[in-house]
């Protein structure tokens, strides 16, 4: 199998400028014995409603031909937006070279930007690094790519909390995850170690909050003008920014700045681990500061769905707080857990009247008790102390669930082990590929999707994320977008291979696949 791949690749390496093949893998793929060349000049034709896809192509282009962008449909690429085969769905396309022509068709403008992305996982690696290259006289073989998602949800989560990212490294990212054809960005901006949103109504959250932890890298936020720019950086890529505001626990950074918002208006001792200081779930006013946030939280992200945590939260100081247990009297709740269920339950309410839907993780379905609404979402994580229960208690309760367990999709977890993180917190790309708990062959139709996370325990600094992520994100970006037969493991690991020149022309700095690769001095910080 593996030396008929290699024959292939040669023979279309003789006929083409590149040999590498489209990651995520499209769910099918046929040569034909047609081939496009291209000229001085290119142009992209397109409809009025296709426009932004064709300014996008031209961007990306223009460090290797001159562009115009023409009405006709007669330019050397045609996006459109009627496809021939119209099961497509929202995100898929079809791409089409041929007669001279490169055409890529879907039912909307992502499904043409990701026809897009494939086009130039064909091209050569110099244009798709942004670099000066000249793409006259370069020939591209015939072919036709039918490609279209398995999941809707496909997200990378990036803990901004523990460690604070410059709005430069973030924007990287963005651009990392519309070529692996993702479409989520998750970003965890509140922890017990640091508040990273402005909040104009509350403004010390930030002025406090993002200080409150001392390490190197560990202070910073983002004001409400950089959130802007990157949400408005992800739209053109495509991208939903989800933000999430952790509540009640990972709060201590929140409530070292406002501490008469927890049980006992106390700053907390310790910021360093998660603890029972949680923002107190008996008194009325913590109800508004938190709809106070939240409002501010709407009108910065246009996305669907807000995130709120709402994990590890010991209720040690809720079962001792006077407030906290009158309310679980006066609301006839069983206990601490089920005040946490009508916590997150009045929350969720409260965004269903602005038309959001709320993603909790799956700590909120581990108990019985207060019922949900029905725009909670449940994201399953828990995998190393729960096993399936939030998945199973989740598609029980009618609710939605994206599947991103700690067993394999946090990329943090190292290859080998690394100061806190032993051998059983680790994995490889090959553990990732074949042993991923959230890599379901038939998903449940409430099964949204899949996501991986990248948690900064532990002082995982900006510098220290490229290694960690690259190139395992590739097994995981398949398990989300291809539709397809599963290539077998040597296959899949041949085609990421032929990715690191790429990579290196990006100038990530990606960490080993393998854990026998991984040399015996290797830093991983
Ligand atoms: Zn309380």
């Amino acid at each position: 199998m593996k030396k008929i791949y290699l024959i292939v690749c040669l023979i279309i390496a003789g006929y083409t400028a590149v040999a590498q093949g489209i990651l995520p893998t499209p769910n099918s793929l046929e040569y034909n014995n047609s081939s496009f060349v291209f000229k001085n000049k290119l142009s992209i034709s397109c409809d009025k409603q296709c426009l932004p896809s064709a300014e996008y192509l031209a961007r990306c282009l223009e460090n290797s031909i001159n562009t115009k962008i023409v009405k006709k449909k007669s330019g050397d690429v045609l996006l459109n937006l009627n496809p021939e085969n119209k099961n497509l769905g929202k995100e898929g396309y079809e791409l089409i070279i041929q007669d001279g022509q490169i055409r890529i068709s879907a039912n909307t403008n992502a499904g043409v930007f990701y026809g897009i992305q494939s086009l130039r996982q064909v091209l050569p690696i110099e244009i798709q690094g942004g670099k000066d290259y000249q793409l006259a006289g370069i020939k591209l073989a015939g072919l036709k790519v039918v490609d279209y998602p398995k999941y809707q949800w496909r997200s990378f989560m990036l803990d901004s909390g523990r460690q604070y990212q410059s709005v430069a490294f973030i924007k990287r990212y963005l651009d990392y995850m519309a070529m692996l054809k993702m479409n989520v960005f998750h970003w965890h901006l509140t922890e017990g170690q640091g508040w990273r949103i402005e909040i104009k109504k509350y403004p010390k959250l930030a002025e406090v909050g993002s200080k409150v932890a001392s390490g190197k890298g560990q202070q910073g936020f983002y004001t409400q003008e950089q959130i802007k720019d990157i949400v408005s950086h992800a739209q053109k890529l495509h991208i939903t920014v989800v933000p999430e505001i952790d509540v009640p626990g990972h709060s201590e950074a929140a409530l070292t700045a406002y501490p008469e918002m927890g049980c006992f208006n106390e700053v907390p001792e310790s910021v360093m681990a998660f603890s029972a200081n949680l923002f107190c779930g008996g008194r009325e006013k913590t109800y508004q500061f938190i709809q106070d946030i939240l409002d501010e939280v709407c009108e910065l992200f246009p996305s669907e769905y807000i995130h709120l945590g709402g994990d590890e939260a010991p209720k040690a100081n809720w079962d001792k707080c006077s407030d906290c247990q009158n309310k679980v009297k006066e609301e006839s709740l069983k206990n601490s857990d089920d005040l946490q269920l009508y916590f997150s339950s009045r929350l969720a309410t409260y965004l269903k009247t602005k038309g959001k839907k709320v993603i909790f993780w799956g700590d909120v379905v581990y108990h019985e008790g207060t019922t949900l609404p029905d725009n909670v979402v449940v994201h399953w994580w828990n995998w190393r102390a729960h096993k399936d229960i939030a998945l199973k208690n989740a598609i029980k309760r009618g609710h939605q669930v994206i599947c991103n367990t700690n067993y394999y999709t946090y990329l943090n977890f190292p290859l080998t082990p690394w100061t806190n993180y032993k051998e059983k917190r680790t994995f490889d790309l090959k553990t990732t590929y074949e042993q991923n708990p959230c890599d379901l062959d038939e998903p449940h139709e409430l099964v949204l999707g899949m996501g991986c996370c990248l948690w900064t325990d532990w002082y995982v600094q900006e510098y220290m994320i490229d290694q960690r992520v690259f190139p395992r994100i590739y097994s995981l970006s398949e398990q989300m977008w291809s539709s397809g037969k599963r290539l077998d493991f040597e296959e899949f690991y041949h085609k990421v291979k032929e990715k690191y020149p790429l990579l290196k022309l990006l100038g990530i700095e990606y960490g080993p696949a393998m854990r026998e690769e991984v040399p015996k001095d290797y830093k991983w910080d």
